[in-house]
């Protein structure tokens, strides 16, 4: 149980968790069964990112436009649906619906744990041991503990554009909350956030251009894999300008944005009904008041760790996109795996040689696992690529949709997967498939050998592989 020391009000600990993200959240569980005392600091809601503003609200929407693209298309199949409406204060209520429920399960499940006092409030340091919390209802507490997890996320990264303040614009938050369909969405960044969104508001009926600064979209991704995606955005309707960079921003006399590009052509002018900046994102640490405690950041704020999620300062550590790199739900509660590990199993778990993973939702989706081509080289590898169009895979076309393409980078020395690319349908299923196959060090003979069922797309890896023949 926690110690009060009255005369100090200060509340004792022996953890402090800041933002109940998707490792905190984890994390607060497993350390109160350990039988720790813990106090589990949230500004806003439990879940974090993922359940209120990111993967959860994003996919739920995603899957009623989906819906909508598949009824337009009905007579490819023999069926006919006629005209298509689509209701985004329906589609919206859907959204917010399950994101209540997610929420609310996540609440209660954290209000019942024994040995986790959750506060709702903003907490920031006050020394290396030391949080202050401005609790919601207006009360200010002080607590102590030998170990602070910070898990505090990120936000919509702001654009220094001139003109942006004065017209209105939205984020990957507000988008999500509109009403009525926009008559024409100019995205701002061609990212993951970027072609999702407008994959998706384009299937609700909007014309839909996105302006990306660089020479694709997807700027992590291999060009080639990169080119078949911004294949299918403009096969769907999309325009997408890029090597564009956005220049002045403006309300035109007919209150439409006008979204002055400088682009291979020069200077021109996009028009659009409204505007979504989709450029990234950056760490919630300005309120944390880290030099209260001296922990070391680096670029924009993120938090320093070392491998095994350690800060500068001994007892803090930092899980979860506050770090930097990779963010994504499953990397944060990866994260929380090895905090866990480390100081309640007596292990020696770290960041290291963690095989990446994710899924970009446009559809048909881009599964993604480990290297990709371009990094495979330069880490100095003698890759073979193996490379099959969807057009090829049995099952893409009994369901009739065939767009993409199945690629997997290989060692040739060693004939291991060192990573993958499945853009087609049900690419992030596929993906899991070989991630699965690379964590049991599986060569590409044993998946091109390998019985599995007929007609599934895991089973098209057969001739993906057999491509290296
Ligand atoms: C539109 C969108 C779509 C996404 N889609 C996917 C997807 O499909 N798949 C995927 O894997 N990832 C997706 N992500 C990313 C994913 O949401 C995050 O990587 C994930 O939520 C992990 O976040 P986290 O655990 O680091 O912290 P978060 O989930 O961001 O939680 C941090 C919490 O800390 C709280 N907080 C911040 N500062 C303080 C403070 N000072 N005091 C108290 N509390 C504080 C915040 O209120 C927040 O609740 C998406 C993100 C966005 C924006």
């Amino acid at each position: 149980m926690p110690m009060t020391e009255r005369d100090e009000e200060v509340t004792k600990y022996d953890a402090i968790l800041i933002g109940a993200g998707q490792a905190n959240n984890p994390l607060s569980t497993a350390l109160a069964e350990a039988g720790w005392s813990v106090a589990l600091v949230e500004r806003e809601h439990v879940g974090g990112t993922c359940i209120n503003e990111g993967c959860t609200p994003s996919k739920t929407m995603i899957a009623s436009a989906r819906v909508a693209h598949m009824a337009r298309r009905g007579a490819n199949y023999g069926v006919e649906t006629g005209s298509i409406e689509v209701d985004l204060t329906r589609v919206r209520e859907r959204k917010r619906n399950i994101v209540k429920s997610f929420r609310s399960g996540n609440r209660q499940r954290l209000e019942e744990a024994e040995g986790v006092d959750l506060l709702m409030g903003e907490a920031r340091f006050i020394g290396p041991k030391s949080v202050e919390v401005d609790v919601n209802d207006g009360s200010t507490c002080h607590l102590t503990a030998e170990k602070i997890f910070i898990n505090t996320g990120q936000r919509p990264r702001s654009l220094d554009l001139p003109g942006l303040d004065d017209v209105p614009s939205l984020n990957s938050t507000t988008v999500m909350e509109l009403g009525e369909v926009p008559e024409h969405l100019l995205v701002l960044g061609g990212g993951y956030v970027g072609v999702e969104f407008g994959q998706m508001f384009r299937r609700f009926g909007s014309e839909v251009t996105i302006v990306q600064r660089s020479a694709q979209v997807l700027s992590h991704e291999d060009a080639d894999i990169a080119e078949e995606v911004i294949d299918i955005l403009r096969e769907d309707g999309i325009e997408i300008l890029l090597n564009t960079d956005a220049v002045r921003v403006e309300e035109d006399a007919q209150g439409a944005v006008a979204l002055h590009v400088d682009g291979p052509d020069g200077e021109s002018v996009v028009k659009g009904s409204h505007l979504l900046v989709a450029v990234g994102r950056v760490p919630n640490t300005e309120h944390l008041n880290l030099e209260a405690a001296g922990i070391e950041t680096y670029h924009h704020g993120y938090v320093k760790v070392n491998e095994r999620l350690e800060t500068n300062v001994p007892g803090i550590y930092a899980l979860g996109d506050v770090k930097g790199g990779p963010a994504f739900t499953h990397v944060s509660y990866d994260d929380f795996r090895i905090v866990r590990a480390n100081l309640l199993e007596d292990g020696d778990a770290s960041t290291d040689d963690r095989t990446l993973i994710y899924t970009v939702f446009i559809d048909p989706q881009l599964g993604r696992a480990g290297l990709t081509e371009e990094m495979a080289r330069d880490r100095g590898y003698d890759v073979r690529v193996a490379r099959m169009p969807m057009s090829h895979v049995a099952r893409a076309l009994e369901v009739d949709e065939p767009r993409g393409v199945m690629k997997a980078v290989v060692d040739a020395e060693t004939d291991q997967i060192l990573g993958a690319a499945i853009l087609g349908l049900e690419g992030g299923e596929v993906a899991s498939v070989l991630r699965v196959a690379m964590m049991g060090n599986l060569s590409y003979t044993a998946l091109r050998d390998a019985m599995l069922p007929h007609p599934t797309l895991a089973e098209a890896l057969n001739n993906l592989f057999m491509t290296l023949e």
